[in-house]
């Protein structure tokens, strides 16, 4: 009886699987207003997985994508679009621009951060460099365009292990920015020496240990999928540990009916369309004192928003510029990561 009870509070207070959102008429006008503002303004929309549905279904509907921040940027350089608009945050726009600079880049709003990037400023993250000379420097994509101008890489969490595994088979040893907990689980799996900068995502930082297991009895046959941002009892925990692309394959390849997934809410668009058979399940944050059941959604891509798209269409509002010596140097680093991904 004490059992059914728990399992009965659990279920009220953590679990709310997803259920897709439906559009408005109003909703819906503005859409299709949006749409005509691409074609007209020669423009081709891309989304990453942690934005709005309304807005991954539309860069789908228009014929463009919906991605991790990598994909995204090479989508973008193929396009045949003079404009692409990045629903995003900032250094997402930033590596698009980075890699396009004939494109003009446009972003609904320039406000859309990132804890990783505020937390690295470039001017200290130079000074952590110079202190360390004898380390190649390997830094998220998370970061600003003065950040990955000082590295030698550049990787997103789909390819950090392959490459940091590369670097330590080598014998170098890596200076490592910013995340921590992404750092900490690259470093545990490659064996590689790594010297960590002290950053992390405020989104994936919340994932709670006691949380997940708390779910786990109330769904005790289903899998847990996290994103290696997450603390490391978190990751623990986990049937499956990837960046948002090798979630949503995880989500594919695993037998089990049921997953609970710790990452931004935002990636249950893609990952429902991939396994429409199997209940998802949002892992909660901030365990038992928390006021809401799951705070797992980045507040910068929230920004994001179908007003602001239509705005930043209309008007031109919110394109992104990067200095051309910045821009040159960091392109080192993001060539090598691109080269390094086609080669494998
Ligand atoms: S979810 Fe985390 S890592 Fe991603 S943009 Fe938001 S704060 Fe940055």
């Amino acid at each position: 009886m004490t059992e059914l009870l728990d399992r009965d509070q659990v279920r009220e207070h953590l679990v709310r699987p997803y259920t897709p959102q439906s559009s408005s008429s109003d909703q819906k006008r503005q859409i299709e207003r949006i749409k005509q503002l691409l074609i007209e303004r020669d423009a081709t929309l891309v989304a990453h997985y942690y934005t709005d549905d309304v807005l991954q279904s539309l860069a789908e509907a228009t014929g463009g994508c919906v991605a991790d921040s990598l994909e995204m940027a090479r989508f973008g350089s193929k396009s045949p679009s003079s404009t692409l608009v990045v629903a995003g945050v900032r250094f997402m726009g930033e590596t698009a621009k980075m890699l396009s600079p004939e494109k003009r880049i446009l972003m609904p709003t320039l406000e859309a951060t990132c804890s990783l990037d505020i937390g690295c400023p470039a001017a200290e993250f130079s000074a952590f460099c110079d202190a360390h000379p004898d380390r190649t420097v390997v830094v998220y994509a998370n970061t600003s365009a003065e950040v990955k101008a000082r590295a030698d890489w550049v990787v997103t969490s789909a390819i950090a292990l392959d490459v940091v595994a590369h670097l330590h088979e080598k014998g170098e040893k890596v200076l490592w920015a910013p995340d921590k907990h992404l750092g900490r689980y690259v470093a545990e799996q490659t064996g590689a020496d790594m010297l960590m900068w002290d950053g992390a995502c405020i989104v994936h930082e919340e994932f709670k240990a006691k949380g997940i297991l708390d779910i786990k009895r109330v769904y005790p046959d289903a899998a847990v999928l996290v994103h290696p941002e997450s603390p490391q009892s978190v990751v623990d925990l986990a049937d499956a540990t990837g960046s948002t692309s090798q979630l949503i394959n995880a989500a594919k390849a695993l037998p089990h009916d049921t997953l609970i997934v710790a990452t931004d809410r935002g990636i249950f668009y893609k990952m429902q369309q991939a396994v429409p058979e199997k209940l998802l399940v949002e892992a909660p944050t901030g365990g038992n004192g928390a006021t809401c059941r799951s705070c797992a959604h980045c507040p910068w891509m929230a920004m994001n928003a179908l007003d602001n798209l239509e705005q930043c269409l209309k008007e031109g509002l919110g394109e992104v510029t990067v200095d051309e010596a910045v821009r040159v140097k960091a392109l080192v680093g993001l060539d090598r990561m691109l080269a390094f991904k086609s080669g494998r």
